[in-house]
């Protein structure tokens, strides 16, 4: 890609997790983007295939639903590429986020929930609305634009094949719009059929639902949000074809995940990130991992992001510390 620093991003091997799962594991670290997460690759190739098709003109706005990350990268490139950037985000999406957004220049809208198209209040629907009553806008729409799986077909499932030599074996990663599953699980699968492509996603979510059994369940709850991930809507940009398997992981033991990881290596994971840890933790017995395997696991941001929902506790009892130390 051309804009700096979109892609080629390091894997690396976790030894504590390695060790703790009897297996080899390597996680592919996708903060080294320029907008620090996974998603400048699928807002690269979104706004690139707008601006070729002339569905955009220099100076435009370039509008997004986003949980906070794919709305940084379209912001970040749109800007640097000389056009404008509107993301309604919903309310659930951490204050860093919204802080990172609005330092980078995008104008924000926090709408109630990203349920898709069919709800008024949603973010989704909110944006189509914006782009289809002001001038010179367009609605990248990644639930819905190809450019998505694509972007994770060309550049993320070839590099993950060549850092790990083809010997990859297993493939986890968080589910959203699914553009991140079934572009990478598309490629590898056509390297290596039996790659396993497994997804997470918070239970109560329906993509596991619909991958079982093709149908979306009679009754939609709300689940709870682990930020990036989960639906309750089929997207566009899901491809059950290259998924094997979805796995579902609760809230609290994500969080309880995500402070174990960091207590052990001292990084802090992002919130999915930390939820693909707590299924390999849940559902340890049932994915048979051994050494002789090769597991990627995709971190796509950073926890950085997420210090106030996941290690706050850490957060105030620093504070006291500095209090008494001064
Ligand atoms: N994790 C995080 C932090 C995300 O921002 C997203 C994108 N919403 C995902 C996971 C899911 O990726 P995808 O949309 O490609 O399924």
């Amino acid at each position: 890609m051309t804009t700096t620093s979109i892609g080629n991003t390091p894997i690396r091997r976790c030894d504590f997790l390695s060790t703790l799962f009897n297996t080899n594991v390597f996680i592919k670290e996708e903060f080294h983007n320029l907008g620090m997460s996974a998603k400048d690759r699928p807002a690269y190739f979104m706004i690139q295939d707008a601006i070729k098709a002339g569905r955009i003109q220099p100076g435009g706005t370039f509008v997004e639903a986003s949980s906070g990350n794919t709305g940084l990268g379209i912001t970040i490139i749109a800007k640097q590429m000389g056009y404008q950037a509107k993301i309604f985000v919903s309310k659930s999406c951490s204050q860093e986020k919204i802080a990172i957004l609005t330092n980078a220049g995008a104008e924000i809208e926090i709408c109630d929930n990203s349920n898709g198209l069919h709800d008024f209040h949603s973010t989704q629907f909110r944006a189509q609305s914006f782009a289809a009553t002001h001038a010179n806008t367009y609605f990248t729409n990644q639930y819905y634009n190809t450019q998505n799986i694509r972007a994770h077909y060309k550049t993320t499932g070839p590099e993950i094949w060549e850092q790990t030599q083809g010997k990859i074996t297993h493939f986890l990663c968080g589910v959203g719009t699914g553009g991140t599953i079934s572009g990478v699980g598309r490629f590898l699968k056509e390297q290596q059929k039996n790659i396993c492509i497994w997804g997470i996603e918070p239970e109560g979510s329906i993509l596991r639902h619909f991958l079982l059994s093709g149908t979306v369940p009679n009754e939609i709850k709300p689940f709870d949000a682990i930020e990036g991930i989960g639906r309750n809507f089929i997207p566009g940009s899901f491809d059950p074809q290259q998924i094997d398997t979805i796995f579902q992981v609760g809230k609290a033991e994500t969080i309880a995940m995500a402070r174990a990881y960091r207590d052990e290596t001292g990084i802090l994971s992002g919130f999915s990130s930390a939820a693909v840890l707590a299924s390999l933790k849940r559902y340890n017995k049932e994915m048979q991992l051994n050494p002789s395997h090769t597991v990627l696991l995709f971190f796509p941001d950073h926890g950085s992001r997420y210090v106030s929902k996941l290690y706050a506790e850490t957060a105030d009892k620093q504070r006291e510390t500095v209090k008494t130390h001064p």
